[in-house]
């Protein structure tokens, strides 16, 4: 049976992966394209419903990213979204011009609650607006169906051709009634059936990795991180034996994490696999001796991490199946996707270790987001402490100790984060922060403790709010959680006389405290 599917047509909007993410939350399969994808491909796709995202061009400008007439005459529900709402005008012979006034942020918008994509909608209701264009005069066929008090044109349509367009962003959750609209137009004008189901998902998966893997071998290297660890299950569940996984502990993973991969993955663990864990600990820390500058770390981490899998796989011989967590935002990010331009080293294995004898690689996620990854995980019995992990750089902590990286000093960051942690999660904050841990700065102070001289390093905390990890603030931890996590961190961790928690945003200052 062929998978119905929705697809965003990318032009270089800030929020297309959302766009896709709030498709799939209507249980209907969404894939990115780039907006130079040939009208012939799209066709051949034949979806049942096209989404035109934002972008930062103006569409009557030179050179702007544009679209075929024919993409509006292809039969198939379009909806233009902001800067695909005004190229869709432009393209069919509308008007759009500099706005008087431009809208950004928190808009009441009125609708017109008989339009099909405002459906259950309140009249007026809350959107997120970010335009400096506006659409002066609508296209012929189209009529209005929604404004506000600066934008005559927040929607309009041509029911007889199914053409969509809205101003504002619905992918945004700040638009209130965003999440209905979109599914609106996915189930009221694409008529989806919304087959898109996350058990289904296993299921399927599993049935077409063993058709795929036969009786070959499968190696899969694990790093414990979330996406790594759904794809060995997956694979594990599909395969069981003829899979091994390779768990390179380097020394840098946060406090007991290594051995609580081993546990699930272990011998002692849930699933039968076969699981090997180098602890190569030493060989990280030898090498990473002396290097300070944070580029060079990356560079020397993930070599050696491969260097290690290489020797592992080496051992085992020959295999048929290398198995990759590659998530759909990897994909896009790789260029390969949507128009984002960012090309990204995501590899869970620290890149393609092209010397292991191997004859093709799946990459079982690579159609999920990272929310999608976390349902299949648990979903296949994964423990949820290793499914609702944050975010952890490949490189680990070695990129979380400013400046050189030794065994003191990892030891330090570890015992500093685990208490970090638990005292974050004790004050219930650990669901409404998005990513929070502590690095060594290599800053060392003088101090006093039990009326001695010391003179010892100082942790910064770092504790941020974001939606997308592409921009983020602080998080504004309330006094006390703060002051008790800094008695613990000097009282209990040797070393440490001075905790600063960092209070900069996302730009100009990045997550991670490299
Ligand atoms: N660049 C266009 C404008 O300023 C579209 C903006 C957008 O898509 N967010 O109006």
């Amino acid at each position: 049976m062929k998978r119905e599917k929705i697809i965003v047509i990318d032009f270089g909007g800030q929020y297309n992966q959302l766009v896709a993410r709030r498709v799939r939350e209507c249980n209907v399969y969404c894939e990115i394209y780039s907006y130079r994808t040939d009208l012939q491909k799209i066709r051949e796709m034949n979806p049942k419903g096209i989404i035109l995202t934002g972008g930062p061009n103006s569409c009557y400008e030179e050179g702007a990213a544009t679209c075929d007439k024919e993409l509006f005459e292809l039969g198939i529900p379009v909806l233009g979204l902001c800067y695909g709402a005004q190229l869709m005008t432009q393209v069919l012979g509308g008007k759009v011009s500099k706005a008087p006034v431009r809208e950004y942020g928190k808009i009441e918008v009125t609708v017109d609650p008989t339009c099909k994509l405002f459906s259950d909608v309140p009249e007026k209701t809350i959107c997120w607006m970010s335009h400096n264009d506006y659409i002066e005069t609508i296209a012929p066929g189209f009529t209005r169906v929604a404004w506000t008090d600066h934008c005559p044109v927040a929607a309009a349509l041509n029911s007889e051709k199914n053409l969509y367009l809205i101003q504002f962003h619905p992918e945004v959750l700040h638009t209130v009634e965003g999440t209905r609209m979109i599914s609106n137009f996915v189930y009221h004008v694409c008529n989806c059936a919304g087959d898109w189901k996350m058990d289904a998902f296993v299921e399927n998966s599993v049935q077409a990795l063993r058709e795929k893997v036969g009786g070959g071998r499968v190696l899969c290297a694990l790093s414990g991180g979330v996406d790594s660890s759904v794809a060995a299950v997956l694979l594990s569940k599909a395969v069981g034996d003829q899979l091994t996984c390779v768990f390179v502990d380097h020394g840098l993973l946060r406090k007991n994490e290594g051995d609580e991969v081993e546990a699930v993955f272990g011998p002692e663990g849930n699933y039968d696999l076969n699981f090997i864990r180098v602890n190569a600990q030493e060989r990280f820390y030898q090498k990473l001796a002396g290097v300070s500058e944070p580029e060079r770390k990356r560079k020397i981490i993930g070599e050696e991490f491969i260097r290690v899998f290489e020797e592992e796989a080496k051992k085992i011989g020959a295999v048929d199946f290398l198995v990759q967590g590659t998530i759909y935002p990897d994909v896009v990010e790789s260029g390969l996707g949507g128009e984002s331009a960012v090309i990204k080293s995501h590899h869970n294995v620290g890149g393609l270790p092209d010397y292991v004898d191997f004859k093709e690689i799946i990459e079982p996620l690579r159609d999920l987001f990272k929310d999608e990854v976390r349902k299949v995980g648990l979903e296949l019995g994964i423990p949820g402490n290793l499914v609702y992990r944050q975010p952890f750089p490949g490189p680990g902590l070695g990129i979380r100790i400013i400046g050189e990286v030794t065994a003191e000093k990892v030891r330090i960051v570890q015992d500093a984060d685990a208490i970090y942690r638990e005292e974050i999660a004790k004050a219930g904050l650990d669901k409404e922060i998005n990513q929070y841990f502590a690095a060594l700065t290599n800053m060392r102070s003088v101090g006093v403790m039990g009326d001695e001289r010391t003179y010892d390093y100082a942790v910064a905390l770092r504790a941020v709010k974001t939606i997308d990890f592409m921009t983020a603030e602080a998080a504004e931890i309330p006094y006390d959680v703060l002051t008790r996590v800094m008695n613990r961190i000097i009282n209990e961790v040797r070393g440490v006389n001075r905790v600063l928690y960092d209070v900069s945003s996302k730009p100009p200052g990045t997550i991670e405290f490299e």
